[in-house]
């Protein structure tokens, strides 16, 4: 018989990428079995649950996964575990569920029916707007699964009745998890037929996008004019770069070598801007033997705010001496500082220096572009991190980092779940340490802080 749960190996690999995760938060008294549900829910068979309620459990969020559906389970009971107070610890739970979570599980003990306690945490997440599942657990048989009828007076509508322990009725409370969530983004590009990566080529005036289009058209002798099942503008070009077909956006006008004189900078920056937009990743090109300039960094500045990849091709290359290399490292510390993630490839249009090196360079940009960091990796590292160095303490307080999550990819985006907002200092900090760990090199990536009130 093959099980009905998902394995945790499969969770990351299979996962079909549907934008945001959903969160689902897990609230309830201790013992009441939420470790255990949560075990139950990722389909981890040896279920790690302390005999003892109360104990401190290291809790991170877990991914998960249900008929192909990505999401993420939080067991809030970990983050109090030192108050005294039962009351008080479940209404912080309740609140943190409510702040932080899309669908909330609130699960309460079937063999003991719900108590004071229960009740405060139920006024308080029916003042939230969010959808909340009432659990009636350690349901392991049919006689205890009647007497859960009088968890109906919770007013939280009908009692699911599950055995966390032994698996009853959890496919069902799946079912209705599933149902409770937000509408999945309709599937972005991964979903639709993978045609050529679309690059666009892009640069002020005379830094040699033609030149650079016209050797990779010629070197690979592989322009192509039509690739199964994709359609291509007809601005566009289809070029053979490093064995494999890549789409040039917008490059109608490069291939006419239409005179710069007559198209005002207005205009050529608003082609500029569309080309950016159409494309996955940007290989922006910049004159090496040239000072970087201002109009060099507006052109950076739209790739980096378009959320795109980005590849920084220093093109003439074979105009560049020692004096002037030195001159550029200086330059590129300075003009590049805020985009130190992005790659470089030092190329000559005209002699087809290194221009073998574009490819792997998109290649490598693109990749880190759609990468996912597994929720579980990125919140050890995390938990690691703000151990070692927690935020600053500030008239006595400090916000703490709960968790964090991957939000979405292309570029990648982070949410960081907190009990306050973060010092910019702090939340760059993060960021940066980010990146240290996971590379992400050549995408741009976002941090956004979620703040509970
Ligand atoms: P938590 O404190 O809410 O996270 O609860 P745990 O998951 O640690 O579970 C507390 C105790 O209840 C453990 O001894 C579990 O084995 C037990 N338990 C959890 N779910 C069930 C269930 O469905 N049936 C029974 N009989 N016991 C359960
Ligand atoms: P575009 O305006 O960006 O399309 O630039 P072009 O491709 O028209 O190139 C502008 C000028 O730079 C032309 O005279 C090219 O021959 C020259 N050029 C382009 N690439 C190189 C290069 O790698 N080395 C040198 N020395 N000249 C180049």
């Amino acid at each position: 018989m093959t099980s009905p749960y998902p394995e945790v190996s499969d969770v990351d690999a299979d996962a079909i990428d549907t934008g945001p995760v959903p969160v689902v938060a897990v609230v309830g008294r201790p013992n009441v079995g939420k470790s255990t549900l949560v075990n139950r829910i990722i389909g981890r068979r040896q279920a790690v649950v302390e005999d003892t309620p109360g104990v401190t459990r290291d809790r991170v969020p877990y991914d998960a996964q249900w008929n192909g559906r990505q999401f993420t389970v939080v067991d809030t009971g970990g983050w109090e575990p030192d108050a005294r107070d039962r009351a008080k610890a479940i209404a912080m739970q309740a609140e943190i569920a409510v702040q932080t979570a899309d669908v909330v599980l609130f699960v309460v003990d079937a063999m003991v029916g719900s108590t004071d306690v229960d009740e405060a945490a139920v006024r308080m997440l029916r003042r939230s707007n969010k959808p909340v599942i009432l659990v009636a657990n350690k349901a392991d048989n049919n006689a205890i699964e009647m007497e859960a009828v009088s968890l109906w007076t919770l007013g939280l509508g009908e009692p699911q009745v599950v055995s966390a322990l032994h698996g009853r009725g959890s496919g069902d409370l799946l079912d209705l998890i599933l149902a409770a969530m937000p509408e999945p983004a309709p599937p972005i590009d991964d979903d639709a037929p993978r045609g050529p990566r679309r690059v666009a080529l892009v640069g002020r005036p005379n830094v040699g996008k033609s030149s650079l289009l016209n050797k990779l058209a010629k070197e690979e002798r592989a322009v192509v004019d039509s690739v199964a099942g994709t359609t291509v503008d007809p601005v566009d070009s289809l070029v053979g770069i490093g064995g494999e077909t890549w789409q040039l956006v917008d490059t109608a006008g490069l291939r006419k070598r239409v005179s710069h004189a007559s198209g005002t900078e207005y205009y050529a920056s608003l082609r500029t801007a569309g080309a950016i937009e159409a494309a996955e990743v940007a290989a922006v090109l910049l004159d090496a033997s040239e000072p970087i300039s201002e109009q060099d960094q507006r052109i950076l500045t739209m790739v980096v705010e378009a959320g795109r990849a980005l590849v920084i091709a220093f093109n003439k290359w074979d105009l560049v001496d020692d004096d002037r290399r030195y001159q550029l490292e200086k330059e590129i510390d300075r003009e590049l500082k805020r985009i130190p993630w992005a790659i470089r490839v030092n190329i000559s249009a005209k002699t087809g220096r290194a221009v073998d090196k574009l490819a792997p360079a998109l290649r490598k940009a693109l990749a880190s572009w759609e990468a996912r960091v597994p929720t579980g990796q990125l919140n050890q590292w995390l938990t690691a991190l703000v151990q070692e160095t927690p935020h600053p303490v500030r008239g006595g307080r400090a916000p703490r980092v709960l968790f964090a999550t991957q939000a979405g990819t292309r570029p990648p985006r982070f949410v960081l779940f907190t009990t306050g907002l973060l010092d910019p200092g702090y939340q760059r900090f993060v960021e940066r340490k980010l990146r240290e760990e996971f590379g992400f090199e050549g995408s741009p990536i976002s941090v956004t802080v979620k703040p509970r009130k």
